[in-house]
């Protein structure tokens, strides 16, 4: 059985794509705010927001405009 989102998610279509960040990683990349930022193992490195391209997708994608 094939996934019912293939095909029609995307991530720069998500309401959790943060496209405010587009042109600081790249124009077909953006953040993913679905989660907390990860934290990273260095003690003082700061969390990261993960970056997806506009084409990736994930089970949690909910069309921006819903
Ligand atoms: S990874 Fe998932 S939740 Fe994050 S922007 Fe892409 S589809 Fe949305």
């Amino acid at each position: 059985m094939g996934l019912t989102t293939a095909g029609t998610a995307a991530c720069g279509k998500c309401r959790y794509f943060d496209t405010a960040s587009t042109e600081q990683v790249g124009a077909s990349l953006g953040l993913c705010r679905y989660n907390p930022p990860m934290s990273q193992s260095a003690q003082d490195a700061h969390g990261v927001w993960p970056k997806v391209e506009t084409s990736d997708w994930c089970g949690h994608y909910e069309r921006a405009d819903a």
